[in-house]
């Protein structure tokens, strides 16, 4: 009857194993989510539940307890692992023995269990399929159980109980297997997918940004949606130094004073970036910064950001800079926001090389139209002066800086001299910047380079108390091997940044420059050769009488006053006797020079004939025009010409004549020749006037 009952028992505890294990088995992949999110300490309080639950279970139900404990162990070990199978394996072991409603040695089938169950799929017995682990494993429990009724019967019931249990975990570990295996297939699918569909999102975006600045702009946007956060921002290669990354573009920090902070901020390449080495491409995570707790991310914890994902971007294999984003929480950045930022970073140096290029070319373009324009305006004019002005409004124009100067060769000592100077403060030491920019020519014209530097060096802005030099100009004016001069230009305040296409373009500027400035040069000597006396440099006869055809028109029209001057040194026929004719070429110089420094800038001065001169006076009534002769006498009286030892003196008679209405050219020119004669006769070394009843006369 025993057997029969044993018999029984062992087919019905075969049922509850069987169904229990499967359903149990099953049960895994059904809490996976819930169970991998589990802390220790909450399966810790769930497994005491259900040791309560287990003891209580095998206390009411004494007889029929090893299903239920048994449950109890599969049921923990499945879902919790390695070592909860084998706690609730001990307690039940101490507790059937307790209750002595179970007499195997120390209840040690339910440690087994625990054990197993636990470990079941990493037990791992070399060169044995798992067919004849599990029927091993069936065989070690059924013994563990046969010790305590000693029946081979009970032996064999329980190595079949074992090996249908685990038989079905087998089985259902394969399926899981499997559909895990399925799943992770169509995650990556799904990865790859989203990534494609991503890449096309981020090309149609980038494509369309043709700017840098755009293109930071795009890149941090783009990021920030992929990894579902609001803060980022773009480091990279900072303009005014070459060895240092600075901000590029912010999103999400509109403090003022994260702003504020980013302008300041200067990474220098190759250093660990907020504590991270990024020069090998690894994208970095930072989980907390607070713990973190590095100098250039206190700003962020200060901001209530606490995680941070940070990635290099490469272009051409050189590291370019850095693409970060912030997020409050704690560990917010996992792995699948590295893959996400991966494809954004991988997409970013086409589109950074894009827009280089594309602003490379736009700063060609830029130059080549504005060469083009400043070359139309200073060839606009023949006339040096008007070229003169227009070069430093065309060297104040281009290069946008503060000030800019021209200096020009002079031909008579080969003395640079600034001829034209644009934006020169008017300080205490504009004296001293001038002399600098006037060295530096020098300097630079001797040694046949150029100066354009952002930042002078420290030497010559300490030489400066007040204004504070910081980018300057310098290039020589040279055409063929003539040099001509130098233009130079400066920056106060703050750093210009001129980079390597700006000195290509400010180099072919001065080069254009220097074309107009010769042309114009040479156009000048040509038409003073043709209009100027050589001894004197005054107008010539023919050229004084073009001017004063211009002035008697121009009087007519404006009926404005009009006087004209003529005068003869005394007795110059003796001088030339008693001296010689060099020494009476040197008055007649210095006599032109006196007379040109005197003469108003209207005024029209002109060798007449040998030792005769002409001074045409627009504007000028009789009166005036005879108080002018009458100081020129006495200038000229008191004018001394060294010559040897002897101290020269000379004189002149001056006849003026003013415009009268219906008067010709030649009345006018006789009018005052004829105040000229009377000066003469009356004593010479004196001005007459012109009365025209004297002159009826001579019509
Ligand atoms: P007067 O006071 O009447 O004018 O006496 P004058 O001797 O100056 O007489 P006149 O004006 O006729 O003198 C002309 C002299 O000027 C002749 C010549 O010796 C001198 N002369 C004319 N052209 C030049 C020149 O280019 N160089 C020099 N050194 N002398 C000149
Ligand atoms: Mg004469
Ligand atoms: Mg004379």
């Amino acid at each position: 009857m025993g057997e029969i009952n044993l018999f029984v028992q062992a087919i019905i505890q075969l049922a509850i194993f069987i169904s229990i294990t499967y359903i149990v088995v099953n049960l895994k992949p059904l809490f996976k989510g819930m169970i991998t999110n589990v802390s220790n300490k909450d399966k810790l309080f769930f497994n005491l539940i259900i040791i309560i639950i287990m003891v209580l279970g095998t206390y009411l139900f004494k007889g029929y307890n090893l299903g239920l404990h048994y449950l109890i162990i599969l049921l923990v070990g499945r879902l919790f692992g390695f070592p909860y199978g084998l706690i609730n394996g001990v307690v039940m072991a101490i507790f059937s023995y307790y209750l002595k409603t179970n007499l195997y040695p120390l209840g040690l089938e339910s440690l087994l269990l625990g054990i197993v169950i636990d470990n079941y799929n990493i037990i791992k017995l070399n060169n044995i399929n798992f067919k004849l682990k599990r029927l091993i494993i069936s065989l070690l429990l059924a013994v563990t159980l046969v010790l305590q009724d000693k029946l081979i019967l009970s032996l064999f019931f329980n190595i079949i109980i074992f090996w249908s249990v685990l038989s079905v975990i087998d089985i259902q570990q394969r399926r899981l297997k499997w559909i895990y295996n399925k799943e992770r297939e169509l995650n990556d699918i799904n990865l790859t997918c989203s990534s494609l569909t991503g890449l096309h999102d981020i090309n149609k975006k980038l494509s369309s940004k043709f700017t840098l600045k755009d293109t930071y702009e795009t890149l941090i946007e783009i990021g920030c949606e992929k990894l579902g956060v609001k803060v980022g921002g773009l480091l990279a290669q900072s303009e005014e130094e070459d060895a240092y990354l600075d901000i590029k573009s912010l999103k999400g920090l509109d403090k003022g004073l994260h702003r504020e902070y980013w302008k300041k901020v200067k990474v220098k390449k190759g250093d660990k970036y907020f504590g991270y080495n990024l020069n090998e491409g690894e994208i970095v995570i930072i989980n907390s910064l607070k713990k973190d707790n590095h100098s250039d991310t206190a700003l962020f914890v200060e901001g209530g950001f606490n995680s941070m994902l940070l990635s290099p971007i490469f272009v051409d294999d050189n590291f370019a800079g850095i693409i970060f984003f912030l997020h409050q929480e704690e560990s917010f950045f996992n792995n699948f926001h590295m893959v996400a930022i991966k494809t954004v970073v991988e997409q970013s140096p086409l589109a950074i090389e894009k827009a280089e290029f594309f602003e490379k070319m736009e700063r060609n373009m830029a130059g080549l139209s504005t060469l083009q324009r400043t070359s139309n305006t200073i060839n606009s004019t023949l006339n040096l002066d008007e070229v003169i002005d227009l070069t430093v409004d065309v060297i104040l124009g281009t290069m946008g800086v503060s000030m800019a100067g021209l200096f020009l060769l002079d031909q008579q000592d080969n003395k640079l001299k600034l001829v034209s100077s644009i934006g020169v403060p008017d300080n205490k030491e504009t004296k001293k910047l001038i002399e600098l920019a006037e060295r530096t020519a020098d300097n630079l014209i001797q040694n046949n380079s150029v100066l354009i530097t952002d930042k002078v060096s420290e030497d010559i802005k300490n030489k400066f108390e007040t204004l504070n030099l910081i980018s300057a100009v310098c290039i020589p004016l040279k055409v063929r091997d003539n040099m001509l001069g130098a233009i130079t230009a400066a920056q106060l305040d703050f750093p210009r940044n001129f980079k390597e296409a700006d000195k290509s373009f400010l180099t072919t500027l001065a080069n254009q420059i220097a074309i107009a400035i010769e042309n114009a040069t040479m156009y000048k000597q040509m038409e003073d050769l043709a209009t100027r006396d050589g001894l004197t440099k005054l107008y010539n006869h023919s050229y004084f009488q073009d001017a004063l055809r211009e002035e008697i028109f121009k009087a007519k029209e404006s009926k404005t006053e009009l006087s004209l001057m003529m005068m003869d040194i005394d007795n110059f026929k003796e001088f030339n006797d008693t001296y010689g004719h060099q020494v009476g070429d040197k008055v007649l110089k210095s006599l032109a020079r006196l007379l040109k420094e005197e003469a108003r800038d209207l005024d029209i001065v002109a060798r007449y004939g040998g030792e005769e001169f002409a001074i045409i006076l627009p504007k000028t009534d009789s009166a005036t025009v005879l108080a002018i002769g009458e100081r020129l006498n006495d200038l000229v009286r008191n004018m001394v010409v060294e010559y040897d030892n002897l101290r020269l003196k000379v004189t002149i008679s001056i006849g003026a004549a003013y415009y009268k209405a219906g008067l010709s050219q030649k009345e006018l020119i006789n009018a005052a020749d004829t105040a000229l004669y009377q000066a003469k006769r009356r004593g010479k070394d004196q001005t007459c006037l012109t009365e025209y009843k004297e002159i009826a006369f001579l019509r």
